[in-house]
């Protein structure tokens, strides 16, 4: 009995106890929940949480009013609206997790009330990761001025384009000027045709040389006069030339010249005939912008020529004070890459984040440039490379902090890198040969790098010269066939089933050993030469797997991986015909690899290859998929068989509950697809059995089997699979 009395009573403490903990922790909870509610609320960006099961949707005081304002409610048919374009996939919450959190956003048009149209740019965390449901914090920025400057600017563009072919077309109408201009012995003489005077504002027939040319701009006088020099002096074919002209006391116009230079054999003058437009209209838009003074319009900061001209006096005074300086040269590595990847808006962005860094970064006094694209100049008065190596560290940070601080999308910590180089003044370069050498050096190796710098030295023009032997002897290894097929398993999760294989390229360079494919394939797409390549590796896998049925091991389905060049260039659909005819493999044994990226260049182009290789029994896998540009719908209608999950988000599942949610729901979608799923880069058991907890059901990586010869793979692998023998 006191046994009983005991036991009752220590249950007691434990049950008060827990729900004491419980209380705790609900409290807690709340609390937590209810200074997130507080922080959310206070804040001015539209914030809208949610949990994948819809049972908890919440918006912010400005999320409640912008929804008012576009006549919708915080529900699940307004998340779908953002992260699936209205395009249903059917299924649960889960899969909008994916599409809610493609890295780089996803911008969507609304349209309030008042018939304005909004541009909002969505961007989501997780922030409680339950067995049940995941929570989702999505926010919403406003980025309709950055959209609509940006469009104005295009449309200006295209119609600076579409000016210039006008030419052409204005000669049949009316607004075409013609001047002449002769070179004769004192000097120039010029005459305008009846249309060209009464456009430019010239009343008399007789006008000299000197007359037109005060007409001109005093900033762009000289532009015209050197461009009709040039062409006298060189009798070179041709050149344009665009400068503002005054035609009466108030008004200025713009008129591009296009000047043909012609022989006259019969009293062996020359003559200049141009051709006139006037261009007023169509540059009002871009002038609001470009600056005369050549500032890049964007940043704020000189443009080639300003940095020159302003560089040469640094030099100048460095010299003086004996103060010492040196050019970095800043690329943005795949610059190009990224704007057509995620739009001019956020190539925009990441430009205008590179100058704040790079004035941030620096120490006074310092000299800004924006030489190219994806080129910035900065001249530093520094002349050792601790402060040099200190500056590139900290913008390097900065642009780090910036993509982790949703200034831009986080995706770009990965995508975009940069590269400095950097030449010291000896006192002896001019502006242009200083920044020559240190933008060189940029270019002595081909691999791109995370806030690398390079120094200028000797050796610099020796490996630019490599550079190009590299393309050499990428020839020459094609010629003698130097490449070779290594091939992955892809197995069950319990690793007792060989399910396929992927074929990865190496290469046997003469002197240097097996060379990894992240090192030369970019050269070999840098090149072009990337599609011979993939062409014999399509041939060579098929041929392989061919010889391995006709050895009498159990049929293996090789996968190849696809470039964007072979994709896009080359008519893949027949090299896979060809490759399966002459090697005599069954398609059902092949299949190709494509990463999304690659797929969301030309969405409905790769659909239409896609759906051709299906045709012909190829299975179509999506490669690395989870790491790029998620459009859900587009995945939607790409017709896919296998969805492989990037390796970096294997890598970190059992440590990372995010990973873990956004694996959990591209399972979920590729479910809903009817795609079958496979986890690459498995390394550990403990990843490998979270996974196939999870439903995946193909595991590739070293933890299944290294890339192997395929005399090892069949060492190791086909060898108990032979059913003859
Ligand atoms: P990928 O298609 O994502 O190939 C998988 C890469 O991950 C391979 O690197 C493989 O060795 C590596 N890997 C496999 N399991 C693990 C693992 O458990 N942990 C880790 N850390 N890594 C693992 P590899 O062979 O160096 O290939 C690199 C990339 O080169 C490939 O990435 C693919 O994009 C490209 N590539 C390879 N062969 C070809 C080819 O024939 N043509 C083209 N166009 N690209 C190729
Ligand atoms: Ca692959
Ligand atoms: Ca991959």
């Amino acid at each position: 009995m006191e046994i009983i009395v005991y036991l009752l009573a220590v249950l007691l403490t434990a049950l008060s106890i827990l729900v004491f903990l419980l209380v705790r922790k609900i409290r807690h909870e709340r609390s937590k929940n209810k200074n997130l509610s507080a922080l959310i609320n206070a804040s001015e960006v539209y914030t809208i949480t949610w949990t994948t099961d819809f049972s908890r949707i919440e918006a912010n005081k400005p999320m409640t009013e912008f929804l008012e304002k576009i006549g919708r409610t915080a529900d699940e048919n307004f998340l779908k609206s953002i992260f699936l374009d209205n395009d249903s996939l059917g299924t649960t919450g889960s899969v909008l997790l994916v599409g809610a959190m493609a890295k780089e956003g996803r911008t969507a048009a609304f349209t309030l009330s008042d018939g304005s149209v909004r541009h909002i740019l969505w961007k989501s965390k997780i922030i409680n990761t339950g067995d049940a449901f995941t929570s989702i914090a999505t926010t919403g920025t406003d980025v309709t001025e950055e959209y609509t400057t940006q469009k104005e600017l295009d449309t200006a563009k295209q119609q600076q384009a579409i000016a210039s072919e006008s030419l052409d077309i204005a000669a049949e109408s009316a607004e075409l000027g013609i001047l002449t201009i002769t070179h004769t012995a004192v000097g120039y003489d010029i005459s305008i045709s009846d249309i060209g005077r009464e456009m430019l504002g010239i009343d008399g027939e007789n006008i000299t040389y000197e007359d037109f040319t005060s007409k001109i701009s005093i900033n762009e006088r000289e532009l015209f006069d050197n461009c009709v020099h040039k062409l006298f002096s060189e009798a070179s074919a041709s050149d344009s030339v665009e400068v503002n002209i005054r035609i009466s006391e108030n008004t200025v116009h713009r008129f591009l010249f296009r000047i043909k230079a012609t022989k006259c054999t019969s009293n062996n003058l020359n003559r200049l005939t141009a051709a006139f437009v006037d261009m007023t209209a169509e540059r009002a838009n871009i002038s609001r912008r470009e600056h005369v003074s050549g500032e890049d319009p964007l940043t704020g900061f000189l443009g080639r020529n300003g940095f020159f001209s302003d560089g040469e006096a640094y030099l100048a005074k460095a010299k003086e004070e004996n103060t010492g300086a040196a050019v970095v040269s800043i690329r943005i590595d795949r610059y190009q890459k990224i704007s057509t990847l995620f739009g001019m808006e956020i190539a925009d962005r990441l430009l205008l984040t590179y100058a704040q860094g790079l004035e941030n970064c620096s120490r006074n006094p310092a000299l800004f440039g924006k030489i190219a694209q994806d080129n910035f100049a900065v001249l530093l008065p520094f002349s050792d490379k601790k402060n040099i190596d200190l500056f590139v560290k900290e913008l390097s940070l900065f642009i780090e902090n910036a993509c982790n601080g949703n200034i831009l999308p986080s995706i770009l910590t990965e995508q975009s890198r940069f590269t400095a180089g950097v030449c010291f003044y000896d006192g002896t370069d001019d502006i242009i040969s200083l920044y020559n050498k240190a933008n060189m050096t940029l270019y002595t190796e081909f691999s791109e790098s995370n806030g690398v710098c390079r120094y200028f030295d000797k050796t610099v023009e020796e490996k630019i010269y490599n550079r190009d032997t590299i393309e050499e002897e990428l020839r020459t290894a094609i010629k003698n066939g130097e490449f070779e097929l290594y091939y992955q398993p892809k197995m069950s999760f319990d690793g007792t089933e060989l399910l396929g294989a992927e074929a990865l390229m190496r290469w046997n360079h003469p002197a240097n050993g097996v060379v990894s494919p992240i090192s030369f394939i970019p050269i070999a797409e840098e090149v072009g030469l990337i599609t011979q390549i993939d062409e014999w590796g399509l041939m060579e896998a098929c041929r392989q797997a061919k010889l391995w049925q006709d050895k009498g091991y159990k049929p293996l389905r090789v996968s190849v991986n696809m470039s964007q060049a072979q994709l896009y260039q080359t008519d893949v659909v027949s090299s896979i015909e060809h490759a399966l005819n002459s090697s005599g493999l069954s398609s059902e044994y092949l299949e190709v690899e494509l990463t999304e990226t690659m797929a969301m260049q030309d969405i409905e182009r790769t659909i239409s290859i896609l759906k051709k290789i299906q045709e012909l029994g190829v299975s179509v896998s999506m490669d690395d998929f989870g790491t790029g540009y998620s459009s859900l719908s587009a995945l939607k209608l790409l017709p896919i068989n296998i969805l492989k999950i990037d390796r970096s988000l294997i890598y970190d599942i059992t440590a990372n509950p995010t990973s873990h949610s956004i694996v959990k729901a591209i399972v979920e979608l590729g479910k809903a697809l009817d795609l079958v799923v496979l986890a690459e880069g498995v390394e550990t058991e403990k990843q490998s059995e979270m996974l196939s907890k999870l439903g995946c059901t193909i595991a590739q990586g070293y933890f299944y089997g290294k890339p192997l010869t395929a005399a090892d793979i069949e060492r190791k692998f086909l060898k108990n699979t032979a059913i003859t023998e």
